[in-house]
């Protein structure tokens, strides 16, 4: 008898449930087909990877280890590239050694990377003149170009999705085996930021990897060091409920595993009870993440952790605050309170982007750093405050030059939102000023 590993789940359940954010597609042979094909295809990424994660991840619950979490909000199927991707690879690492240094623990990364393809959208459609279409919703939907072709949901997309994805992890792999000098390498990023006298304090911390990696050699032998400082998970919104369920498989143990990601979240448009989304994690053996928005009510959290965790197990459930630097220090207190007395065992991590969006005057999605710093701040404080921590951040970030979100030492302005702004959906930190985030943390002990 195959264990499901939860009460009446099947992969497919969640389809009598109501799936907010439902991708319409007109053919309804063509995306069964699509769907059959990927069921055909192999998994991205192995359960024994998944299992390995879900441990890392009981560690940072119990304040063993940080997760950082980090990537674009949208990949794009054309930055499928080998530049883009070691980019990605290497900033992500480069600031998990700063958070290290910073909290004197071992981290792990995740990556927003290799299947972060599909968007929920506040706005489901988007008016320029007189006409009105589908909003973008992610390279495994539709297109982004504002045309009635381009818009239109294409099923097809979600085996080009899973194609890029494949070849973005194949890289990634390989990348990882390379040398560590190599792969904490910024100087190429550090030399494209715009004005070089702000990146002086960057450029800095570099030198200060440079020696940590060496020492880290010298006392670990390089084996060890190379495996503590490289190991990587991959992440994704499961969104498009019919992509994530064909790619989920029965493991050896007889549990299912979602096999197209190590660590698979549900964002906070589809987090509602009794959603098809929360239905869809509720069976996978992986450990999950959902989002947790202003409008989370204690109880309500409380119940849904049980749901989602009945066994209470460490490392299954991680908690995505996300509230915006005016809302958190109201919400969070009550609901850490309220986990900590139902005794659940979750993993707190602060994405202090999504609560912090705002549209600028010049018509940009942007954020601006002090409230992005505020509320990774204050999550700290206030965890530690009340005998709770904060194990794991949650960031939208490049290595690429951009400005999209406004302040920091960088000194991004209003004004020169659309100079460097190559986003598809939201705002994200360039390197510099995600360094800076770090490095400004001011962190006490729990009680
Ligand atoms: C995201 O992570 O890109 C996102 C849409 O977040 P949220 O669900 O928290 O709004
Ligand atoms: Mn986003």
């Amino acid at each position: 008898m195959v264990k499901s590993g939860a009460d009446n789940w099947t992969p497919d359940s969640w389809k009598s449930k109501p799936v907010s954010q439902q991708i319409k597609y007109g053919d309804p042979t063509a995306l069964a087909q699509v769907t059959e094909k990927l069921c055909q295809l192999p998994p991205l990424v192995s359960s024994s990877e998944v299992d390995t994660l879900k441990n890392r991840i009981a560690e940072a619950q119990r304040g063993e280890r940080f997760i950082l979490q980090g990537g674009d909000c949208a990949e794009s199927f054309k930055d499928c590239n080998a530049e883009a991707i070691s980019q990605k690879v290497r900033s992500l690492l480069s600031l998990s050694l700063l958070v290290s240094q910073k909290l004197r623990m071992p981290v792990s990364r995740i990556g927003r990377i290799a299947g972060q393809y599909a968007k929920p959208r506040s706005a489901l459609t988007e008016t320029q003149g007189d006409t009105t279409l589908t909003s973008y919703r992610g390279d495994l939907v539709n297109h982004v170009h504002f045309s009635e072709s381009a818009r239109t949901p294409d099923p097809a997309r979600m085996l080009e999705g899973y194609s890029y994805a494949s070849l973005t992890l194949n890289y990634i792999r390989s990348l990882l085996e390379g040398e560590l000098e190599e792969l904490f390498n910024l100087e190429p990023e550090v030399a494209s930021l715009k004005d070089l006298a702000k990146t002086k304090e960057l450029h800095q911390s570099l030198r200060n990897f440079r020696d940590a990696l060496q020492l880290f050699h010298q006392f670990n032998g390089r084996q060890a060091a190379h495996k503590n400082l490289t190991e990587f998970y991959t992440s994704h919104e499961a969104l498009h409920l019919h992509y994530e369920q064909a790619l989920t498989r029965l493991g050896s143990n007889g549990r299912w595993y979602n096999l197209s990601t190590h660590f698979p979240w549900v964002g906070m448009r589809t987090v509602q009870s009794e959603s098809a989304h929360l239905e869809y994690l509720r069976g996978i053996a992986n450990p999950i993440a959902i989002k947790v928005g202003p409008t989370v009510e204690a109880k309500e959290l409380v119940k849904l952790c049980r749901w989602l965790n009945p066994e209470n197990e460490e490392g299954r459930l991680t908690l995505i605050q996300r509230f915006g630097h005016d809302k958190i220090s109201h919400k969070l207190p009550e609901l850490i309170r309220a986990v900590k007395d139902a005794d659940l065992k979750v993993l707190w991590s602060c994405d202090p982007m999504h609560g912090n969006t705002q549209v600028s005057s010049n018509n940009y999605k942007t954020r601006d750093f002090q409230h992005i710093q505020s509320e990774l701040q204050q999550a700290f404080s206030i965890h530690a405050d009340l005998g709770s921590h904060l194990g794991a951040a949650h960031l939208e970030m490049t290595g690429e030059a951009v400005m999209e979100c406004i302040g920091s030492s960088y000194a991004v302005h209003h004004q020169e939102l659309g100079e460097a702004y190559t986003s598809l959906v939201d705002p994200r930190l360039n390197l510099s000023q995600a360094f800076e985030l770090i490095d400004s943390l001011s962190l006490k002990k729990a009680q």
